[in-house]
């Protein structure tokens, strides 16, 4: 063993330390030296002793803080493939939990990917389900990491080859699980692989104006700083120009040069509790005047990775626009580590089982959405996880199927005459029962007879895709019509006994028909047949059936009172419905806007002024503009408005403005933040200033489905400390 070798393995223990006391160093130094033993004489095509590579990668482990285990299996990793020390060697020495993580990592390696583009999202989704335990992905994406930073020393061809593939699925996967700064690191060696020109373009666009910025990023941190500081507000600041792939997406997705990119400067402020991120962001936006829209509360809402974050993009000196975000100490690591953050966190506790890990991070992409990562989804798809199972057929085929999959899924996956004359199943060689849910890696033989003797109805309920279902239903359909009528008929009218309707269907044929046109059946035998086979759920024949004999009731008793009423006569009226949520008296659909001054919200009594050229302005009747009287000659303007109940039924958010007035602003503003992000109202906009001896006004527009919503954090908000007053605003000019 040489001197530099050496070296690296007490550097590596040093790192180790420093990160987790309770590592323990006696294994991994064991596991290095069996490593360094086993990769003996072998190089590296850069001509270095092979070793440095497993060193290297366990570095990288170390530095996402995880386990003892898993910086053994990362100096371990290339041991079962390139040489001798295989998977008993290692399980004998090291524990079953490094051998599997080895061999984990192994299989990994050997998914062989091509380069269509189709083929891509498989290849993620396989990589993600192939991985048992999440720190096999991620000792992966650490080797890959070590081999991208060597990239160079491959022949041209494989260098491009390798760089594709990682952008593809490493980086993306990074990205799923959080892992930014793994990702950053992989997207900028890539493209400089794969875009050199396009690379050297921004690094040198960059180093034109460096000092530029960075004159301009040191004014910034000094500004805010200071500011925090008077505030005793404790924090971290940084700030830096953006990594280059990311500045490269944007000049490639809005044709535009590295001079007209939007914001290249990007600002951290990290501070120490979620309070202080929107104390903070007071402050900046008091600063720095902030840019309309850009305003993101990743608190309140985290991405769907678990990111979490404030960011707002405010204008700077001379214009230039940068990003700040905003973040705890906590989320700062989680938005750098992702789940290997989560991994260290949880390490404290007992061993965590695989299983858990995985759901923790099933959770979290279930729990989440988040509308600028739904480009991700879509390429990704929310099923990454357990959501679906990747089986093989006998001669090798992958078959793609959800979780919970059944044999008879996979027999009618592979055609419906397979799954019409299937008897059984086999997986991996033995017979199973043809309701039992199917594995990754699974191989799935199904046992058929020579006739078709059809599905069983029962398979209906255990079947878990729609196209085996659909599959079974269709034969129903097709092979016995009489029997599916009989049945069919059986049921509708028990489930109609059941529900005293009866009577109330077959005595009106106009309920009848209507049901029937409902569901487009030519006539009842098609229907009865149609329940028979499962075409259709009872429950919505039902439903459709209440619906029309209630209407009719309905009708009746109406006729009843209009001709009670017709004596008396009626103020004509005739008013339709607008998409706006508002009707309008004697105009019909027509263009309505909600007024600034006084931003009314369904509840408030309202009226209509009919503008000159943009459709009916809608203020609150209590509003200081609305002044009707008899001298004005715009009186005829004014017309009578209602709120369209149906809509606010919807659920349909509208914006409003309120003021709240404080007694002092420090530390209100996080509780007000806090307060609105915890009854989840959406928060539009927000800006706060200080008035004189020490009291404050906190400005916001948050959006409400209306006034009962607004009443409640109205009252809440009164009830927050040191908030003096709430109102809402209607005393703006604006018309
Ligand atoms: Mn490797």
């Amino acid at each position: 063993m040489s001197a530099p070798m050496k070296n690296n393995i007490d550097f590596l223990l040093e790192c180790v330390q420093a990160q987790n006391p309770s590592a323990n160093l006696k294994k991994i130094r064991a596991a290095y030296e069996c490593a360094a033993a086993a990769h003996e004489g072998q190089k590296r095509r850069n001509g270095e002793p092979y070793i440095i590579h497993p060193v290297a990668v366990a570095k990288i482990i170390v530095e996402m803080g995880l386990d003892t285990d898993s910086i053994c299996a990362g100096l371990l990793h290339d041991c079962i493939e390139d040489t001798e020390f295989g998977y008993r060697e290692i399980e004998n020495k090291f524990g079953t939990s490094v051998a599997e993580l080895v061999d984990g990592v192994t299989r990994l390696g050997m998914l062989r990917y091509s380069k269509e583009q189709e083929q891509f999202e498989d290849l993620r989704k396989m990589f993600m389900a192939m991985a048992k335990d999440i720190r096999v992905i991620l000792i992966k994406l650490a080797d890959r990491l070590h081999n991208a930073r060597t990239f160079q020393f491959l022949p041209e061809r494989k260098q491009r080859d390798k760089a594709l593939e990682t952008m593809e699925i490493y980086a993306p996967i990074a990205h799923r699980l959080g892992m930014s700064r793994i990702k950053w690191e992989l997207e900028d060696l890539c493209l400089q692989i794969l875009d050199p020109i396009g690379y050297q373009e921004i690094v040198d666009g960059l180093e034109k104006e460096s000092e530029r910025y960075e004159e301009f990023l040191d004014h910034i941190k000094e500004r805010i700083t200071s500011k925090l500081d008077e505030a005793h507000i404790t924090h971290s600041i940084s700030a830096r120009v953006k990594h280059i792939y990311s500045i490269y997406r944007k000049m490639y997705a809005q044709h535009k040069t590295i001079n007209e990119i939007y914001d290249i400067c990007a600002v951290r402020v990290i501070v120490e509790d979620v309070a202080d991120c929107y104390n903070v962001l007071g402050y900046v936006h008091d600063l720095y005047k902030p840019i309309p829209g850009r305003f993101k509360d990743y608190i309140s809402t985290p991405k769907p990775n678990g990111y979490q974050s404030l960011h707002t993009t405010v204008i700077g000196r001379e214009g230039i626009p940068f990003e700040i975000q905003i973040r705890t100490g906590e989320m700062h690591k989680m938005a750098e580590y992702g789940v290997a953050a989560h991994w260290k966190y949880k390490q404290g506790l007992d061993r965590v089982g695989n299983e858990e890990a995985f759901s923790w991070i099933r959770q979290l992409l279930e729990a989440q959405q988040d509308t600028e990562a739904e480009d991700f989804i879509k390429a990704i798809k929310v099923e990454l996880f357990a959501d679906e199972v990747f089986v093989f057929t006998p001669k090798g085929d992958v078959i793609n199927m959800p979780a919970g999959a059944t044999p008879i899924d996979m027999a009618y996956a592979i055609h419906s005459a397979v799954g019409n004359r299937m008897t059984g199943a086999k997986v991996n060689g033995r017979i199973v029962q043809i309701d039992s849910h199917l594995k990754n890696g699974d191989i799935v033989e199904i046992l058929t007879s020579k006739e078709t003797h059809g599905p069983s109805r029962d398979w209906l309920k255990i079947v878990r895709t729609t196209e085996a279902r659909n599959k079974i239903k269709q034969w129903f359909k097709k092979e016995c019509r009489e029997e599916n009528i009989i049945k069919g008929k059986e049921d509708l009218d028990r489930e109609l006994r059941a529900n005293l309707l009866y009577n109330g269907f077959y005595e009106n044929e106009e309920v009848i028909q209507n049901t029937l046109n409902k569901f487009s059946f030519q006539n009842i035998d098609e229907m009865y047949a149609a329940i028979g086979y499962g075409g259709i759920t009872i429950t919505k024949v039902i439903n459709k059936v209440k619906d029309e004999v209630g209407r009719i009731r309905r009708a009746a008793e109406r006729a009843e009172k209009t001709e009670q009423m017709l004596a008396q006569p009626q103020p004509e009226k005739k008013s339709r419905r607008s998409q706006s949520g508002v009707i309008v008296e004697g105009i019909d659909n027509c263009l309505v806007k909600f007024a600034r001054c006084c931003t009314p919200i369904p509840g408030d009594d309202i009226i209509g002024f009919i503008t000159r050229g943009y459709g009916v302005s809608i203020h609150r009747r209590d509003c200081v503009n609305v002044r009707i009287n008899e001298e004005d000659k715009d009186r005829s303007r004014w017309v009578n408005c209602w709120w369209d109940e149906d809509l606010i039924e919807r659920n349909n958010k509208f914006s409003t403005a309120l003021q709240i007035s404080t007694r002092s602003r420090t530390g209100i503003l996080a509780e007000v933040m806090v307060l609105l992000a915890q009854t989840k109202v959406n928060v539009r906009d927000l800006s706060a200033r200080d008035l004189e001896d020490g009291y404050g006004v906190i400005n916001v527009v948050i959006d409400v489905t209306g006034v009962r919503q607004l009443k409640h954090i109205m009252t809440r908000l009164k009830n927050t400390k040191g908030v003096l007053d709430v109102a809402r605003i209607s005393n703006d000019a604006a018309h």
